[in-house]
């Protein structure tokens, strides 16, 4: 018997390809390679998937985050909120743009930041607050939101991993608050064949700004006003990017019924804690991940049988060893988050995975447990 990896690009592809290699010509022969076409049509039509009025490609989903806090004028001195249990790009660019991240430990029950913590994580220092919709759940937007207006601190949306939830106030993930940013990683519900990235807005002149801050701050041909990136969504990206987004609905919907499968099939066995899902399309399910205190042994036991669980994420951010940054915290400080760290663990769920292979790991994970098949 094969094994059961955790995503697969290549059956993705291979449904695609009828369509995609058309296009990919018609791209090549067609197009301006830089800022083009295929770049201008994609942003319509994710900020209109969204239910934004701008959509600006950039580089990478941390570039994203970057370009974000800088047309914000988050800088030195400043201080930015965001989840200890974040992948670290959140955190890189809090500091790549010179400001201090401060953490917040996550709610247990839904892995995510929730207003409480936000709340009291603000000082007069607080610039932003980037709420991630961690694997693909929608943080609590209508009550951070309402913290964040209170203190009068802007909200900018992680939501690299959730394209094409739904969130509890209007507009889908990353078009909620202020700017919301996205990643194309290949790994991403919405994956690129490399790198990408895209930020979501609805205020004009910010849109201006970023657009041309992600060109080398150019705004004209000759003309610099920022000390820019050169951090541009590449064309043949938008281009399949802009193939992939009709299926984005449907690719989700599997998702959902993936873990809805797990959901049932595991619920009660041994110690493991499953994610729920709060209905109303508001969780994607980037990844599912389940805790347990025996998660390496887990693992190591699906491994065994071919199965491929992953890790998301063994070391939180303010245990990593960074050479070029202090976070000033120390082991102890967020004991939700570094809970996680040591149980999580992410069962395969990708749209192109059969029902076969799912009914497989739910089998493995019963049988790890000592549970009736
Ligand atoms: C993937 C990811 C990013 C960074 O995106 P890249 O495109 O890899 O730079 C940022 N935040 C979260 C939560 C992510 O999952």
């Amino acid at each position: 018997m094969s094994g059961v990896p955790s995503k697969d690009y290549r059956r993705q592809y291979a449904a695609l390809m009828p369509e995609l290699l058309p296009l990919l010509e018609r791209t090549l022969l067609e197009e301006d390679p830089v800022l083009g076409g295929p770049l201008e049509r994609f942003e319509r039509d994710f900020a209109d998937y969204l239910g934004a009025r701008h959509a600006v490609g950039v580089g990478t989903g941390t570039d994203a985050l970057v370009l974000a806090l800088r047309a914000l004028g988050v800088g030195p001195g400043d201080e930015v909120v965001t989840a200890a249990n974040t992948f670290i790009a959140t955190v890189t660019a809090i500091l790549t743009v010179s400001a201090r991240p401060v953490l917040v430990d996550p709610d247990p029950a839904t892995m995510n930041v929730d207003a409480e913590g936000v709340r009291g994580a603000l000082t007069e220092r607080t610039k932003a607050v980037i709420p991630v919709h961690l694997y693909g759940r929608a943080a609590p937007m209508a009550a951070i939101g309402a913290v964040c207006a209170e203190a009068g601190v802007t909200v900018v949306e992680d939501a690299a991993q959730a394209h094409g939830a739904r969130t509890d106030v209007e507009g889908r993930a990353g078009a909620c608050g202020a700017l919301g940013c996205f990643s194309f990683h290949p790994s991403k519900n919405l994956g690129a064949f490399g790198d990408g990235g895209l930020i979501a807005l609805d205020d004009d002149d910010l849109a201006d700004e970023l657009r041309a801050r992600r060109d080398l701050g150019k705004v004209g041909k000759h003309a610099v006003r920022y000390v820019g990136a050169n951090s541009k969504l590449d064309t043949l990206q938008a281009a399949l990017l802009g193939l992939k987004l009709p299926h984005l609905d449907e690719w989700n919907e599997r998702r959902r019924a993936i873990a809805a499968r797990y959901r049932e099939a595991l619920a009660g066995i041994g110690d493991l804690k499953l994610p729920d899902d709060p209905g109303g399309g508001r969780h994607v399910f980037h990844l599912f991940v389940v805790r347990t205190p025996g998660r390496d042994a887990l693992r190591a036991f699906l491994k065994e049988r071919g199965v491929k669980a992953s890790l998301h994420y063994p070391i939180p951010p303010h245990l990593q060893d960074l050479a070029d940054a202090d976070l000033g915290y120390a082991a102890g400080d967020f004991p939700v988050a570094e809970e996680f760290a040591r149980t999580v663990l992410s069962l395969p769920v990708a749209p192109e995975l059969t029902d076969e292979e799912i009914g497989r790991v739910c089998a493995e994970v019963r049988s790890f447990f000592g549970a009736p098949a």
